[in-house]
């Protein structure tokens, strides 16, 4: 029988940070206690462990002495983070909120039923802290979500309640077409919710059967060809959503984290509704180096980039 790790690193362990610039991810927890079907992460990771609170703050807070600009909180499971040290992810927030060197704080993968009224009035309130959550819903339909494994979570109610508590929230989810079991009836359920919420940023994934995965084993299968053609129609329909939302978007002035400047000589940064390499970024015309926030006038978009002009910094 596999055992599990145990392995965390130490309070003192010299940390290599996977990105160092505009922004850099810290990771706030170990493992994961839960049993999502598909997913064989808590077999390799283990069980949920949090790092110290105090021992985070101070690494962001390095961080940020540095010149990063942006910290992005990352675990298997960012919301449960302290429930093994009396401590919670709101408490956190606030924790890094009040640090004067910090800048923005984003923290990415939601669990659906730990999304807490604490955990939204926590991102509502802390002004550091982006106002962008992330939480993978995997499907819609209660029975698929059964199959999962995973709680049974009405959407549209989830939406309502988390932009009624945070003013100017975009909402990121991801879902899995194709899961053994889904029927045309399933399928229709999960295009249709997306339809009526109109996720802010969304990506789907193709079931596929992973080694040591208990869904390899369900009955069900659904053909290669069923789930892609499922992927592009979920695909085509969000295109449609993001590009009207970003058309909205056009006129005003936001404010803009430059990430790099491209070859061409172009500044490339992110609104604080689009984390890295997954949401829209912006080309920005104007004087602005890496790491530095600008204000920009927004004045082309497409439905996953946008094009501005720097008004000032921010
Ligand atoms: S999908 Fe996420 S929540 Fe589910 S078992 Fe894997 S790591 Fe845990």
């Amino acid at each position: 029988m596999q055992q599990d790790p145990t392995y965390i690193l130490e309070e003192d362990t010299v940390r290599r940070h996977i990105t160092v610039g505009s922004y850099t991810y810290l990771k706030i927890a170990e493992g994961c206690d839960y049993k999502c079907s598909f997913c064989i992460i808590p077999s390799m990771r283990g069980a949920f462990r949090s790092r110290s609170l105090e021992n985070i703050v101070e690494n962001a807070r390095e961080m940020a002495q540095r010149g990063v600009t942006e910290i992005i909180l990352v675990g298997q499971d960012s919301t449960s983070y302290g429930k093994d040290i009396n401590s919670s992810l709101p408490e956190l927030l606030r924790a890094l909120n009040d640090v004067p060197e910090i800048t923005w704080v984003r923290f990415m993968y939601a669990y659906p039923n730990l999304v807490s009224d604490e955990l939204l009035e926590a991102i509502n309130d802390c002004d550091k802290v982006v106002k962008y959550l992330d939480c993978p819903l995997q499907h819609s339909h209660p029975e698929i979500l059964k199959r999962m494994r995973r709680p049974q979570t009405d959407l549209v109610e989830f939406a309502e309640r988390a932009r009624a508590k945070i003013k100017n929230v975009k909402l990121r989810t991801s879902f899995i077409v194709g899961f053994p079991g889904e029927t045309e009836e399933h399928f229709e359920h999960l295009r249709d919710t997306i339809q009526q919420v109109k996720f802010d940023r969304l990506g789907v994934f193709e079931y596929s059967d992973v080694d040591t995965a208990h869904s390899q084993t369900l009955d069900g299968k659904v053909k290669k060809s069923v789930i892609k053609q499922r992927r592009s129609e979920l695909m085509a329909m969000q295109q449609q959503i993001a590009f009207s939302q970003n058309q909205e978007m056009i006129g005003q002035t936001v404010d803009v984290l430059i990430d790099m400047v491209n070859s061409y000589g172009t500044l490339i940064g992110r609104t604080q509704w689009d984390a890295p390499e997954i949401d829209n970024t912006v080309q920005v015309k104007g004087q602005a180096v890496p790491g530095e926030i600008v204000s920009v006038k927004i004045t082309h978009v497409t439905p996953y980039d946008l094009k501005g002009i720097v008004v000032s910094e921010s």
